[in-house]
């Protein structure tokens, strides 16, 4: 196989440069080891658009942020996800950390953030009415939002697709070719691909990939753990609540996400390995002791889900490394992406995109990044019965057009079987219980699961056309069933002797 340009990774970063470059007539190719996209750290994060008064100005992340954080309403818009611009608090508690808001207000406007404020008493508690009553001031962001950092990468390689990008997944680049100081291609379990570009969006393995490349940067994971509580509980704070951030990171935050439940973490703190996303006991007391701080009063008797994310970090390193390779021409690495990356991410696009062209023109001098003249920068509406709540009569004609949308499939989480199977044949289909939760949220409610999931895994083995036994939890190795019972052969017609995995 031969493709103009290979991007590593299927995280927010990597689906969104193969969204920007389908802008131009290439062709690309992004791969993916996991058997879906946004099965990294792009999956485990606070899902907030920072609005950039914490990163320093003279860093990437700094002016990468700011300029970001504009073009989400438009870019959330045109992907049908949801985007909430609630904005955010940074809390105080003593006259030092009233300085140190100061200061953040201060970087924020060399950033380039105009609205900015510090705010206190009564103005602060009618914004926050169950705050700590011992905080005493705020800097307020009004331009931070919240989003669902997976359902926003899932929705950028759907477009990317559309627009004639190829998505590999389940594919693991193993090795780099090189040949006379320049990229030639790719190895990977599935064989060689051809390429004079690959840019390395390769996230925690950057460094292996960069390694390829003779490049010496060292990724260590820096872990944070969640703690999720049930949907009635997003409206106990109406913003982002940060307490002051240390040099280690942004602070265990209390905040909505975007579909009204209530997310406390992260804490942070290095692990040796790599796929280390275990939730501990500490780390849970941490999370809530310190969220407490902000909040006294969580619902604990509401947890249903806690979870952990891994950051990038890049050993000795402070900023994004976003740089064509010094060594090896037509290598680009986007790695040490930490937070706040995904918040920077549209903006990341149009640097690589720069660099990019830069490097094309050494490489292929015939080569013209001309744009596409029909390239399409919106996906189509995908209907959801929680839109429709408040407006039935228009529910009633989606399932008058298509009966599956009148069957709900996940109580908790109100989603149809139209829902559902509209999610298996999306451009980047779900194979997975765990991609379709991530789609339509099956799965995600209190019950985390335990109604839908039968359901849903019949719906995946008819619409696949696979046996049941086949299907998994979240790629192979993790099927779901061992064996089927009497009825299930009966009506599958499965020969269960055949299809048995232990
Ligand atoms: C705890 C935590 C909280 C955060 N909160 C925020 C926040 O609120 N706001 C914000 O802006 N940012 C936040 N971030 C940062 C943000 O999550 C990251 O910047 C972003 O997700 C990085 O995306 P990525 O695409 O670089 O990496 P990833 O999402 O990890 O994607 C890399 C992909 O590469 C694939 N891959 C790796 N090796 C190979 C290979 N050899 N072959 C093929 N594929 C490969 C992986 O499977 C993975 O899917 C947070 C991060 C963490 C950990």
């Amino acid at each position: 196989m031969k493709t103009d340009v290979v991007i590593i990774g299927g995280g927010v970063i990597g689906t969104a440069i193969a969204r920007e470059l389908s802008r131009y007539r290439l062709d690309i190719t992004l791969i993916e080891k996991e058997e879906d996209v946004a099965m990294g750290t792009s999956k485990g994060n606070s899902g907030i658009i920072h609005a950039g008064y914490d990163a320093d100005f003279k860093t990437l992340k700094g002016q990468l942020n700011v300029k970001s954080n504009l073009q989400f309403d438009k870019l959330c818009r045109d992907l049908k996800i949801p985007f909430k611009r609630i904005g955010s608090l940074v809390v105080g508690f003593t006259k030092e950390d009233f300085n140190k808001l100061k200061d953040l207000k201060e970087n924020g406007e060399k950033n380039g953030i105009k609205n900015l404020k510090i705010i206190t008493d009564d103005e602060l508690f009618k914004l926050e009415p169950n705050l700590n009553p011992q905080v005493k001031y705020a800097l307020y962001a009004p331009a931070a939002g919240i989003i669902s950092p997976y359902e926003l990468t899932i929705a950028l390689a759907d477009n990317a697709v559309i627009n004639g990008a190829k998505v590999l997944l389940e594919t693991e680049v193993k090795d780099i070719r090189i040949e006379n100081g320049q990229v030639c291609g790719v190895v990977t379990n599935l064989g060689l691909i051809e390429t004079r570009v690959i840019i390395n969006a390769a996230g925690l393995y950057a460094d292996e990939m960069a390694k390829g490349v003779g490049e010496n940067f060292k990724i260590k994971p820096l872990k944070g753990e969640y703690q999720l509580f049930d949907k009635q509980w997003g409206n106990l704070v109406n913003h982002i609540l940060f307490p002051i951030p240390t040099k280690l990171s942004k602070g265990i935050l209390v905040a909505p996400t975007v579909h009204n439940n209530l997310l406390i973490g992260p804490n942070s703190y290095q692990v040796e390995e790599k796929d280390d996303l275990a939730t501990t006991k500490a780390g849970i007391k941490e999370v809530y002791e310190e969220a407490k701080k902000l909040i006294p009063h969580l619902p604990h008797q509401d947890l249903v889900a806690s979870f952990a994310g891994l950051r990038a970090d890049v050993e000795g390193g402070d900023d994004f490394i976003i740089e064509a390779s010094k060594k090896i021409r037509g290598f680009i690495n986007v790695a040490g992406i930490v937070s706040p990356g995904l918040s920077s991410a549209p903006a990341i696009t149009e640097m690589v995109s720069d660099i990019l062209k830069e490097v094309a023109q050494k490489i292929y001098p015939q080569l013209e990044l001309n744009y596409k003249n029909n390239f399409t920068e919106t996906l189509p509406a995908q209907p959801r019965f929680t839109d429709y709540v408040d407006k039935i009569e228009k529910w009633q004609e989606i399932i008058e057009k298509d009966s599956d949308y009148g069957e709900i499939i996940c109580r908790c989480e109100k989603v149809s079987k139209g829902e559902i199977i509209r999610a298996i044949h999306r451009p980047v289909p779900a194979k997975s219980l765990d991609a379709i939760k991530r789609r339509t949220r099956a799965g995600m409610g209190r019950c985390q699961g335990g109604f839908c999931s039968p359901r849903v895994l019949r719906i995946l083995s008819e619409e696949l056309k696979i046996s049941p036994l086949r299907i998994t939890k979240k790629g192979p190795g993790s099927e779901v069933l061992k064996t089927m019972t009497k009825e299930m052969i009966k009506e599958t017609g499965v020969k269960i002797k055949d299809e048995v995995r232990v």
